[in-house]
């Protein structure tokens, strides 16, 4: 384990070559992918591990907010305003939502629409949104009411046709607007119809994959999982390092930095960021000892030991999501193979795979 540090002026790129120069202690700052407005929400989905949470319940504030924005400006370019919550239940939305973008950095939201009324439309569209899924998992009653479980799907429906109406007559070409259905065990066989209607009412569809949450919560895969899951299982040797600990992270809604969106509950929380710098939570014992353990392949903790959503991950980082998953497994097995052994990289590969080595 190399404790060396390196230079580089960017910050993603260097967490990606700390990651492969297996690196513990690191010169980059994460990237924040998420930070969570709020963990309220007003629906109890069988797919969301939020029914499971037990960390306190509340909603960020303003100030804290400010603080955040402050120490991720300049490294992260845009940002998801929630995680285990409805981000249009904070009453301040509209102004986090301008803050982020004061500051040139993106907001986005997902939501699940049901509370987006007239007002909400008109609050969102006025300000600076740069993304927004809306989620509608099911093209009728039956089947929405089995996965959104609270919600209405007639309201929902509505809600989402105004909202689009209303975008298109506001002609907010910089507001990319999806609307989203999770591959679950129910809306399996509604994707194609799903993909078709609203593409007709003119919206990107967006197709969601399974998410495991780390494959922490076995009611969750036993309830919901379609039956062929996208991911394999990789024990101990077989696995390698999640990429996310090197490049990223988010916040929670009282300023704690999460090492991860899977972790539902906060179980690894590396720190403060009302009272501590970026750069001190990104190298504390907590996230070095975490890179060392995955390094080790040594998954003691409870949130990485079952994931397999790393292989996603790493996919998504070093941007083979693009091509077909079986494909990128295999370039990826190996990449990860030749990092193991060196000697054995074939010469006319050597000066392409200099940049990982
Ligand atoms: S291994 Fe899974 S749970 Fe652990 S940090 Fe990576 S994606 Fe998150």
């Amino acid at each position: 384990m190399i404790e060396k540090r390196a230079r580089c002026p960017y910050d993603l790129e260097l967490g990606k070559r700390h990651y492969f120069h297996r690196h513990v202690v690191l010169n980059n700052k994460p990237i924040i992918t998420f930070i969570e407005t709020t963990n309220y929400c007003n629906l109890s989905c069988p797919m969301c591990p939020r029914k499971m949470m037990a960390r306190k319940v509340g909603f960020m504030e303003f100030d804290l907010f400010k603080r955040v924005i402050k120490k991720i400006k300049g490294n992260t370019a845009s940002v998801w305003l929630h995680l285990y919550g409805e981000p249009l239940l904070h009453p301040e939305l509209g102004r986090f939502i301008n803050f982020c973008s004061a500051n040139k950095i993106k907001p986005a939201i997902s939501t699940n629409a049901t509370v987006l009324d007239a007002d909400k439309s008109r609050m969102l569209l006025d300000s600076s949104l740069n993304r927004i899924i809306l989620c509608i998992d099911g093209i009728n009653k039956e089947t929405y009411s089995k996965v959104r479980a609270g919600g209405d799907f007639d309201t929902t429906k509505r809600n989402i046709l105004n909202f689009l109406q209303l975008a298109k007559k506001r002609n907010r070409k910089d507001l990319n607007v999806a609307v989203q259905i999770i591959k679950t065990k129910d809306t399996l066989q509604e994707i194609d119809a799903f993909e078709r209607e609203w593409h007709a009412a003119g919206a990107n569809v967006i197709i969601e994959d399974f998410c495991s949450w780390g494959n922490q919560i076995n009611i969750i895969l036993k309830t919901c999982a379609p039956e062929k899951l996208w991911w394999s299982y990789r024990n101990g040797s077989n696995r390698y390092p999640c990429i996310k600990l090197w490049t990223e992270g988010g916040v929670l809604w009282n300023g704690d930095f999460a090492v991860c969106c899977m972790d539902f509950n906060g179980k690894i929380i590396a720190g403060n960021l009302s009272k501590e710098s970026l750069k001190d939570i990104w190298n504390s014992p907590a996230m070095v000892n975490l890179r060392k353990e995955h390094i080790e392949n040594k998954y003691t903790n409870s949130l990485c030991k079952n994931c397999a959503e790393y292989e996603n991950e790493i996919r998504h980082t070093l941007s083979f999501a693009r091509i077909n998953s079986s494909v990128s497994s295999v370039i990826w097995q190996r990449v990860n193979y030749y990092i193991k052994h060196p000697s054995e990289i074939p010469a006319m590969l050597r000066g392409k795979l200099k940049i990982f080595l």
